[in-house]
């Protein structure tokens, strides 16, 4: 990757059109996998024939099926898409990997938000883990169930056994922060505690090239964005283990519309540089490794934005 963005395993942001916009910019991604294999399949190679990078996500059911087709239409880098990452049925799927492709085809695991699930993820072959529960701006994950935690904790979380884990074993696994980055500056934020990518759902899906249909209300534009979890994706596979979903954990909503995906990542690779400029960094690295984190006031916050002025 050029540029550390990843889209979300969604049905509503990562189509064919999103993939190619997305590796054109230097990202990747993530098709998702609440689809048919043949037409996930006919995803990947179709940004394929383009001769562009693109991920693809798998579940922890039909993967002894799905897997093989995706490596085959030429997948870049799989990623089992769940929300809770802290499971045997991830280790299985990890396990199917190595067994049949050894190091030759690359997956990420997750979620996960502490140190314990980390590891394990680790142990078990995940080649990236991503990090976030019940964070997504579709997400409901805590109001229904009382499961996640906040971000920014999260992410130092894994962080800290991330780097624990490579002193010592020698084996760096990158992580992914994942769910309820909203501004160009949740991004810098998430690099800032260590994250060595991030991925988007509402980002992308604000986008021309998501899925989602274009609407118009009150003469404002909003691009529709629905959670892998609402009733709308029928993606039981994801949540429940009754072959049915019994209780939405997402929902279906409109963000607002935001043009060309190349003009907005532009803007963002623009902020993050600059970031970096002002820490003095010069690539991700001595950026994630060399930012301060400082807890700061809410009289802060309010500080931090403009204050006490008319806007004009
Ligand atoms: P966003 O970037 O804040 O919109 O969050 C996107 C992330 O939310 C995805 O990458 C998933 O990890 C997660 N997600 C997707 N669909 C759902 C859902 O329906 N409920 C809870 N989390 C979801």
């Amino acid at each position: 990757m050029d540029i550390p963005l990843t889209s979300a395993m969604m049905q509503s942001v990562s189509g064919e059109k999103l993939a190619v916009a997305l590796a054109q910019q230097g990202g990747i991604a993530f098709t998702y996998c609440s689809q048919p294999i043949e037409e996930q399949v006919k995803m990947v190679k179709a940004v394929k024939d383009k001769n562009l990078k693109v991920g693809a996500g798998v579940n922890t059911r039909d993967y002894e099926q799905r897997i093989p087709q995706l490596v085959k239409a030429g997948a870049d880098v799989l990623c089992i898409d769940s929300s809770d990452g802290h499971s045997e049925w991830q280790s299985d799927v990890l396990e199917f990997v190595r067994k049949n492709y050894g190091d030759s085809v690359k997956i990420g695991a997750g979620n996960v938000v502490t140190a314990d699930g980390f590891r394990y993820l680790a142990d078990s072959g995940a080649d990236f883990v991503k990090v976030g529960i019940g964070g997504g701006s579709i997400c409901i994950t805590r109001e229904e169930k009382a499961i996640g935690l906040g971000q920014a904790t999260a992410v130092r979380n894994v962080v800290a056994e991330r780097d624990k884990y490579a002193d010592e074993k020698g084996i760096y696994i990158p992580i992914c922060s994942d769910g309820g980055i909203v501004y160009d500056n949740h991004i810098i934020m998430a690099l800032a505690f260590g994250a060595d990518f991030v991925m988007m759902g509402r980002y992308f899906a604000r986008f021309n090239e998501s899925a989602g249909a274009l609407v118009e209300r009150d003469g404002q534009k909003y691009k529709e964005y629905w959670g892998e979890g609402s009733a709308r994706a029928r993606n039981w596979q994801r949540y429940d283990s009754e072959q049915r979903q019994v209780f939405e954990e997402g929902i279906d909503s409109l963000v607002p519309y935001a043009g060309n995906l190349a003009d907005g990542v532009t803007l963002t690779t623009h902020k993050i540089k600059s970031t970096m400029c002002s820490l003095g960094a010069s690539n991700l690295k001595e950026f994630t490794q060399g930012a301060r984190i400082a807890h700061v006031s809410s009289i802060a916050v309010l500080e931090g934005r403009a204050h006490d002025v008319l806007r004009k």
